[in-house]
């Protein structure tokens, strides 16, 4: 008989791929039913290993070959006061500077991404909006939770929020319940140390006081694990990236210097908007900067 001659091999082998035909057709309304899915799971199960995933290239050479996305980094967002110097007003930026620049990215169609899909991005090649940019912002100043929040909120975007532990609820500074609340409406919190150390004067004993504590800490206010860290005044070596990775970090962020080409989820670079500048400077800019 025929029936005889099919071999157990051959009905397993069309019962998977009739499977894996119902998985990725199921988000269609004329997919397979739940319930002749369920009658080849069963044999299915233990023949498919999982959804089909195309092998990406995650080597250091694919990641910075991928073009880069924009990441903005800003500090404080208030008002010039007469004894800022110049210097520091390239760390200040007038909210209503900030607002018009905002406005600037949403009228142009640009959307916020975070983390984890730049991560999936340059390891994998998950495809991302044409126009995605990443807005960050180191140190934990109040103004970023009081002023720049709801900017943000207006038009729906996300932001990474870089905290040195040691600032919070000092006057002027965040407080916990900003933290908590900033990580639990979606944006991401990282570790910028706990005094903003220079890392690459880093010994030993600094690791526990400047990463893993602050880590922790951060860890219990949100109650999600710390895995992107923003270097001190920009700066890093090849050593601590390294160090960065044993510690856990998926990912770590400098300022506006070449990338490690040999570790270039360590050294993701981003640009600091000078106080100064108005939308269609920092707009330009951003262009041009992250090819
Ligand atoms: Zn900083």
């Amino acid at each position: 008989m025929k029936t005889d001659r099919i071999s157990a091999v051959y009905l397993l082998a069309f019962l998977s791929l009739f499977f894996v035909e119902c998985r990725q057709t199921s988000n269609n309304p004329g997919a397979q039913s739940s319930k002749s899915l369920t009658k080849v799971a069963p044999v299915s199960i233990t023949r498919v290993a999982g959804p089909v995933v195309p092998k990406a290239d995650s080597s250091p050479v694919a990641i910075m070959a991928r073009k880069q996305v924009p990441i903005l980094c800003y500090h404080q967002i208030r008002e010039f006061r007469p004894k800022d110097s110049e210097r520091a007003k390239d760390y200040i930026v007038p909210p209503g500077k900030f607002a018009d620049q905002m406005k600037l990215l949403a009228d142009s169609g640009f959307t916020t991404i975070l983390p984890d899909q730049l991560m999936e991005y340059l390891k994998y090649g998950v495809p991302i909006p044409d126009k995605s940019v990443m807005i960050q912002f180191d140190d934990a100043d109040l103004s970023q939770y009081e002023v720049a929040k709801p900017i943000l909120d207006k038009y729906g975007f996300k932001a990474c929020y870089f905290i040195m532990t040691v600032v919070l609820n000092k006057p002027g500074y965040m407080k916990k319940e900003h933290v908590k609340q900033l990580s639990d409406e979606g944006n991401i919190i990282g570790s910028h140390t706990w005094d903003h150390m220079n890392v690459k004067k880093m010994e030993e004993k600094d690791w526990a006081i400047q990463v893993e504590k602050p880590s922790r800490q951060l860890s219990e206010i949100t109650g999600k694990p710390i895995e992107y860290f923003a270097y001190p005044f920009g700066l890093w070596n090849e050593d601590v990236a390294r160090e960065l990775e044993d510690h856990g970090f998926k990912a770590a962020f400098q300022l506006s210097a070449k990338r490690d080409s040999a570790q270039p989820l360590y050294t993701i670079r981003r640009v600091i908007i000078p106080g100064q500048w108005d939308a269609e400077r920092m707009y330009r800019f951003m262009k041009g900067s992250f090819n």
